[in-house]
């Protein structure tokens, strides 16, 4: 009945069953635990009529025309550009750090010397990692990155990680630069934008193909066995696909352990104001068990008397009771994984997708792009 199946409804399985269904006709049964569509990306109007991301601010950016064009198929966009202000010292100041961030925390002479180092030693309009920059030669430098770290990275890393950041991988350290110049934006790709009804409305476009059987509230396990390198799918044997974008210690019963992840506690408050603050999203590095607030009128407008915020409270996931939002980034975690990506090889039919299957901390772009390659690896194959 079906030639594929797969597990999750977020940005990778939605797109590899919209691909699947709609450049080789085939017929996609596509399974979602949630009662809804679009993994972490979910948003809906609240009681004020403004759009909040359930699941996290997701703002969506990319520098790859590709994945641009192939969204746009889906959506048309309304340009957003991401502004976040890090509290320094009871200060609100522009990160990722740049040259107006010196300008408001160091006295301007400071200041001045400091970009003249940046740019004596990189390219204007580079991002340099703080981890980087720490390596420098030049004392001014250190002192920057020194500054940095303390005051924005160190803290709000362990309280986002439960970890110190010498337990963590590179690339999520690397998320932290200084930018050599006096681009605010937090990020600096050629597209930037939200879709202008929201992401679910994206999903809904995406999905909506008379080849995608959707089954919400769907534990692949009520209706899939996987043992031995078979599939079974209601009790009879699949020699289909399967496309897997769940957490990877699920789909073998946590038979070497439970994968850690990390979960965050996701704070919606409605507040009796026009606006909260002053940019989408306000960092707190230092104070507080929430990182950060986000005020989603900020990303769609709407005019209301009243706002909505979110703070986040960084968590340890608890198997069945919240969400895991980020794979944790030690070698040990990464050891774990590791055995069962060992297993996954012994069914040739599964291939796992994924932030929580690849367990890669993929942003929404390299997502879609990465469903889109493997779309065609599995096609070829
Ligand atoms: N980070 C930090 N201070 C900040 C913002 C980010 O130290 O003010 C670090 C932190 O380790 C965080 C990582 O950078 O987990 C990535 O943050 P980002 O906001 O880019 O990612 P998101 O949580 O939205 O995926």
């Amino acid at each position: 009945m079906f030639d594929i199946v797969i597990i999750g409804a977020g940005f990778a399985g939605a797109v590899l069953a919209e691909r699947f269904a709609s450049q080789s006709g085939k017929k996609v049964l596509l399974m979602e635990r949630r009662q809804h569509i679009g993994g972490n990306c979910y948003d809906e109007a609240d009681e004020n009529g403004i759009l909040i991301h359930k699941y996290g601010p997701h703002l969506f950016h990319t520098d790859d025309e590709n994945v641009w064009k192939y969204l746009s198929k889906f959506t048309d966009w309304s340009v957003y550009n991401h502004h976040v202000l890090a509290m320094i010292d009871g200060q609100p100041a522009p990160i990722p750090f740049n040259f107006n961030t010196m300008r408001k925390v160091f006295p301007k002479s400071l200041a001045k010397r400091l970009e003249n180092a940046l740019l004596e030693n990189f390219e204007y309009g580079r991002k340099v990692p703080i981890l980087e920059l720490k390596k420098s030669e030049d004392k001014d430098l250190q002192f920057l990155a020194d500054y940095v770290y303390e005051k924005i990275f160190l803290h709000y890393t362990e309280k986002q990680w439960g970890q110190t950041p010498d337990k963590i991988s590179g690339a999520v350290t690397a998320r932290v630069p200084i930018f050599v110049g006096r681009d605010d934006r937090y990020f600096n790709d050629r597209f930037q934008a939200v879709p202008v009804h929201g992401y679910t409305a994206l999903f809904q476009n995406l999905l909506n193909n008379k080849n995608i059987k959707l089954m919400l509230n769907t534990d692949f396990h009520e209706v899939m066995k996987i043992e031995d390198g078979k599939i079974f799918l209601l009790g009879a044997e699949f020699s289909g696909k399967l496309i897997y974008t769940g957490q990877l210690d699920e789909l073998f019963n946590l038979k070497f352990g439970a994968l850690p992840y990390r979960s965050v506690e996701m704070k919606f408050e409605s507040v009796n104001v026009e606006n909260y603050q002053d940019a989408a999203t306000v960092n707190y590095p230092n104070n507080y068990d929430f990182t950060r607030i986000t005020e989603f009128k900020k990303i769609h407008p709407k005019k209301s008397d009243r706002t909505t915020i979110l703070k986040e409270y960084p968590q340890n996931y608890i198997p069945g009771e919240n969400v895991p939002y980020y794979p944790i980034f030690t070698d040990e975690a990464k050891a774990a994984y590791e055995k069962y990506a060992a297993e996954v090889t012994k069914y040739p039919q599964i291939t796992p997708v994924g932030r929580l299957a690849e367990y890669k901390y993929y942003d929404m772009d390299d997502m879609v792009k990465r469903a889109l390659e493997i779309f065609e690896e599995l096609e070829k194959s």
